[in-house]
Parts: C-alpha cells; structure tokens; sequence
C-alpha cells in the first residue's frame, strides 16, 4: 500500500499509563511552606477536608500531567483531523462560528433557574428554532427537548399513544421497514409496544402492497426513514401514508438522514404526523463520543396539544414558557434539552440561510453520487441508482478473498476513518458511505483513490490486507471484548480476587 499523507500518523511515541509515568516524590503543585511543617498544617485544616492517604496514585509533574493527556486526545480520531465518511452519522464539519455562539459568556453562564424575565434572549433563539425547524419540515408543532434521535422517537411514540388514547384506541404495534435503523425497533419495545417488520421490495423500497397487507387495527403507526437507510429516496412514501391513514394510523419519520432534503421537499408533504431531527449530524453540533445531542420533534398541528411541556411560545414581544398543558405527555428532559446544542443549531441556520440549506443538501447529495459513480465498477452496488447523502456498497466482488471488514480495516492506514459496515442489514457485507457537503473534490478523490488501490491489493496480497490496520500504535481489536468483558479495576491492580 501507498505510504503518503499529512499529519495523518498520529504521534509516534507510546503512551504508558500515567501510573507507569510518575516517579516517587514528583509533585504537580507547590505551596508556600508552613510554620511547623506538615504536621501543623493537617492540624490547621478542617478535619473533613483531609484526605486519608491513597495508595498507588501517579506522582508527577504538571508539564507530564498536560503531556500525557494532550498526546492521549492526539490519538483520537475526528472529523477535525480527517475525513469520517460513517454512514447514517453525517459526520459534517462543525463550523467555529457555532462554538463561538455558544461560549458567549451571556449564554455560557445563564442558568435555567433564572426566570422567564432574565432569559429573554434564550428563549427567543429557542423559539426561533423551532419556528426554523418548522418551516424546514413542514411540521408546525415542535419540541426540542430529546436529547437524542432516539430520544425523538420515543417523545414521539408517547405523543402517538395519547393521541390514540384519546379516540379510545390501545393500538400498540408498531411497523417498521427491514431496512431500518436499531434505534427505531428500540425505542418502540421502549415504550412497551410491538413491532412488526415489513418487507422491503427488490429496489429495496418500502412496498405499499406489504403496508397494505400488515396495516390493521392494532397498528399505531408506521415509522419509517426517508432517504432510507440504503440512502434511496422512497418515492412512494406518499401512497404508503395515505394507506396508514386511511386504516387509522400515524406516520412517524425517523429524519436522522434529512441532510440530503432540506429545501428540496418537506416531510409534511410526504404525509408524516410526526418526525424527529438529528441536530447534531443535519444542523452540524459537534457528535460522537456519546453526547450531549439533541432531538427535537416536530408534529403536525393536530399533534401539537401533546408536545412536551414546558413549551417555549410568543406573546407579543414576550416569550414565554407554558408550563402546563392538559393532554402533554409530560416532561421528557430537564429544564428545556441541550440549550448549548440548540444554540449551535440555530447559530448554523442563522448562518448558512435558507438558499444555503438547500445547498447543503444538494452538495451532500452531489458527493454521494460522486462516490458512487467513482466506484460501482471496483465494489458492488447492489442498488445501483441515483443516491441521496450517502451510498451502500457490498463485498460481494472481494468476498471470495477478504471480507467488508479488512477493506475497511486499511482505509484507516491511508487516514480515513472506515465507513458504517454491516448496516443495513438487508445489505450482505455493507459498507455505507457518507461524504457529507462539507468536503472538498479532492478529499473525495483521495478517498476514491485509496477505495481503488484497496481493490487491488485485495486481488493481489489478500494475506496482506487481512493484517490491516498497520500504521496506528494499535493493530487490529477485538471489536466486542472491551464491550463483553470490560476490564474496569483500579489501577495498579491489587492482589487478585477469586471469581
Ligand atoms: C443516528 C440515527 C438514529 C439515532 O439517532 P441518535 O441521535 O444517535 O439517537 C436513528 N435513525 C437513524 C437512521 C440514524 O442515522
């Protein structure tokens, strides 16, 4: 393989444990010294406020406390220092604008307890939010108080149950697309509902025939994804609604792949009730690592009496906070949601505008297709047509000599970290790319580039490839172990425990 790229390799030393760093009597802090020694002072001190002796902790100084932390974030890999084409995860550029919105000391330092009449600014951009958020689905109705996708799709599955609730309806199944995301099945077990899975077609679309036939009376709702998770645009999604409700069911999107829609087509128009938005991947916050992200959710004006509260509404010049509501669901987060999240949404949006949204999702979508046309003669395209933000791929052409797995495995050598593989699961040995808008032709060259060079070394050295990665300090993982048998002892390990 070619050994080329920038900045790419990461440091070249190992980092031992900090406990393995330090070295008796190194200290990261001095004070001035006390009459009577230590002694005295432990005497002077409340006794609550000392500490019994701890044994084992690293001593060392303050330049090696900062060195060994700084080169610990410098393994780490980011959408800051390379291209992170993950499918399904919008891995866009989070742009420093935002950041800096949201440390403005005004917003860092308000606090949730401070009253309507001090928080003026804050809830006028949270509003503004929503009223964007609205227009950009269609929806009127919004909440942003979900922390998460997932957190969105449960928000929304209990404003559905009450919704049924209140036409004295306990529908509980739910029906989803095979092609669907984990988060989607999960969250309706979550809300104590079943769900039946509905097949997709040979173009790997959402059939209306298999809607029809699983549509009765115990279904609450379709949920569905639109771009789905093949990054195909369903193109009957409209037909499908109308079959939903006209048995008396809602449509729920999963909007996580909004990214390649804004300002082309709006949900509400496709026939969805209700739907939630990934801030953190289509409105650029920062993802990844495990949070905070947000995901508000936005309904139909129908839905809207079951939002969330506190509902964040205009009077006037004023804005206020609704605090009761008699059909809500009831609170789902503390206080409003992620505020700092919400302010870097909304800071994008002010930013980017309307006309620019709409680029976003035209480049995102550009990209894909690039991606795609650059390498359906190498990999296979099992649904080989035009694509929205992202394109899946399979194995099937290397599959009698290495596996999805080692093809990406050395992307992460050229500098790249690997795309969503396995997923989704109707796809035999995926691998979902997502170039998002924010990269540039050649980024997207260079990645084509290595994708073909993998090709080859797949046909030519497969012994070779399955050793991949080589470059980073660490080879290749067992990916499930940390996971199965997380190894979480106090270090340095005592003696050993039996069991
Ligand atoms: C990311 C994603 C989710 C879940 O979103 P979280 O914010 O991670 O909870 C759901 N569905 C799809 C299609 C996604 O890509």
């Amino acid at each position: 393989m070619k050994r080329s790229g920038v900045g790419e390799s990461g440091l070249i030393f190992n980092e031992p444990l900090i406990f393995d760093r330090g070295h008796t009597g190194e200290q990261g802090y001095s004070l001035p010294e006390w009459e009577g020694g230590e002694e005295a002072a432990l005497k002077a001190l409340p006794s609550h406020l000392v500490r019994d002796e701890v044994e084992g902790l690293p001593q060392v100084s303050e330049i090696e406390v900062v060195r060994h932390f700084t080169r610990l974030s410098q393994w780490n890999f980011s959408i800051d220092s390379g291209f992170y084409p993950l499918g399904s995860c919008t891995m866009k550029y989070n742009p420093r604008m935002n950041e800096a919105g949201a440390a403005l000391p005004e917003f860092a330092t308000a606090h949730p307890y401070q009253g309507e009449e001090f928080s003026q600014g804050a809830l006028r951009i949270m509003w503004e939010l929503q009223q964007y958020l609205g227009e950009v689905s269609g929806l009127p109705a919004v909440t942003l108080q979900p922390a998460a996708g997932a957190h969105g799709e449960m928000t929304g599955m209990f404003m559905i149950r009450a919704w049924h609730g209140d036409r004295g309806r306990p529908r509980r199944t739910v029906l989803i697309p095979d092609s669907a995301h984990g988060t989607n099945p999960a969250s309706i077990v979550f809300c104590g509902w079943d769900v039946r899975e509905v097949k997709s077609d040979a173009e790997g679309m959402i059939d209306p025939a298999e809607v029809e036939k699983a549509m009765d009376k115990d279904v609450a709702a379709l949920m569905l994804t639109n771009p789905n998770t093949l990054g195909l645009f369903e193109e009957r999604v409209r037909e499908v609604a109308d079959i939903v409700h006209a048995k008396g069911g809602l449509v729920y999107m999963d909007g996580a792949n909004l990214n390649a829609m804004m300002g082309i087509t709006r949900p509400a128009e496709m026939g969805v009730d209700v739907m939630h938005f990934n801030l953190h991947k289509t409105f650029s916050t920062p993802h990844g690592g495990g949070g905070p992200g947000a995901g508000p959710v936005a309904a139909t004006a129908e839905l809207e009496k079951y939002l969330p509260v506190p509902r964040i509404v205009r009077k006037g010049e004023k804005f206020l906070l609704r605090e009761r509501s008699r059909k809500s669901i009831g609170r789902v987060k503390a206080f409003f949601g992620n505020f700092g999240v919400l302010l870097r949404a909304w800071t994008y949006i002010r930013s980017v505008g309307p006309e620019g949204l709409r680029e976003v999702s035209e480049t995102a979508v550009l990209n894909a297709n690039y991606i795609r046309k650059k390498l359906h003669h190498a990999y296979d395209v099992p649904y080989d047509r035009i694509c929205m933000h992202e394109c899946v791929f399979s194995d099937r052409r290397q599959r009698e000599r290495v596996s999805t797995l080692d093809i990406v495995k050395r992307l992460i050598d050229y500098g790249i970290h690997p795309p969503t593989i396995y997923f989704p699961l109707i796809v035999k040995g995926a691998i979902m790319v997502e170039p998002t808008e924010t990269e540039s032709r050649q980024t997207l060259d260079r990645f084509v580039e290595a994708m073909l060079a993998i090709d080859e070394e797949a046909r030519e050295q497969p012994d070779q490839l399955r050793e991949a990665p080589v470059r980073p300090k660490v080879g290749r993982l067992n990916e499930a172990k940390a996971a199965r048998q997380p190894d979480l002892r106090w270090y340095p390990p005592g003696p050993e425990k039996s069991g």
